[in-house]
């Protein structure tokens, strides 16, 4: 599903594209290829790949960029490195969980027995090819992004800075979304304290386009609902948070 020229949906639970288990995943055109941002969970990978295919014609991907290391995530990203020979950039913080497909350091044992991921759903090891840290500009297919750690969501949550066509843009993982939701979640290493410490990172950073890991983004405005959030954490108040109703978002 494209988006804006140059960045294309080709994976979405929400919206009903690719695997049902996956997030948002992203594809950004550079000049060297595309760029995937997350790679969904990877059961099944095809239709994310054949999605890559048909919506954005003679392109290869030339990375996968991770957010975190959920399953919903990275759990594809062995797959995607494989099909595409392309390379995985991710936290470094991740990199040991992806390398040796740690499933109980990612959650997946406890969200399998919650019945979130079926009981033969395995995690693949996914070599890192590059890792990034706080504050680090890189540049990948010709793409400029900064990384900004923001914990909250999980400890190893991250954001990723761009700007294309004069825009500010902002993929943001689960940490925050539209209308300044947080990704909150009862599960190890999820909780007020990280967002208290690390969302502020994110303010003034005079985003337009805010695209999270689930539910709504948006082209114009994005500061906004990031700015909200970080209102009601200073203001005291826990603010929104995901899950709050029968069906996610
Ligand atoms: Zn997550």
């Amino acid at each position: 599903m494209k988006i804006v020229d140059g960045l294309t949906l080709v994976a979405s639970l929400q919206f009903g594209l690719g695997g049902p288990l996956d997030c948002h995943v992203y594809a950004l055109r550079g000049e060297n290829g595309l760029v995937l941002v997350d790679a969904g969970a990877g059961h099944p990978v095809e239709p994310l790949l054949e999605n890559v295919k048909k919506e954005i014609p003679g392109e290869t991907v030339a990375a996968l960029l991770l957010t975190h290391g959920h399953l919903d995530h990275c759990g594809g990203a062995s797959q995607i490195r494989e099909a595409c020979g392309c390379k995985v950039v991710a936290p470094a913080i991740c990199q040991q969980v992806l390398e040796s497909a740690d499933e109980a350091a990612i959650g997946l044992v406890r969200a399998r027995e919650q019945g979130i991921y079926p009981a033969d759903y395995k995690l693949r090891p996914c070599p890192v090819d590059q890792c990034v840290s706080d504050g680090e500009t890189f540049t990948v297919a010709g793409i400029q992004f900064t990384a900004l750690h923001v914990r909250g969501h999980s400890p190893d949550s991250f954001c990723y800075y761009t700007q294309m066509h004069s825009e500010k843009w902002l993929f943001a993982g689960d940490v925050v979304f539209y209308g300044g939701v947080l990704g909150v979640i009862n599960a190890d290493g999820s909780g007020m304290e990280g967002y208290r410490k690390d969302l502020p990172k994110l303010r003034e950073l005079g985003i337009d386009g805010l695209f999270p890991g689930h539910g709504i983004f948006t082209l114009r405005g994005g500061q906004r609902h990031i700015d909200c959030a970080i209102r009601r954490l200073e203001e005291g108040f826990l603010g929104r948070q995901i899950g709050q109703g029968d069906v996610l978002f």
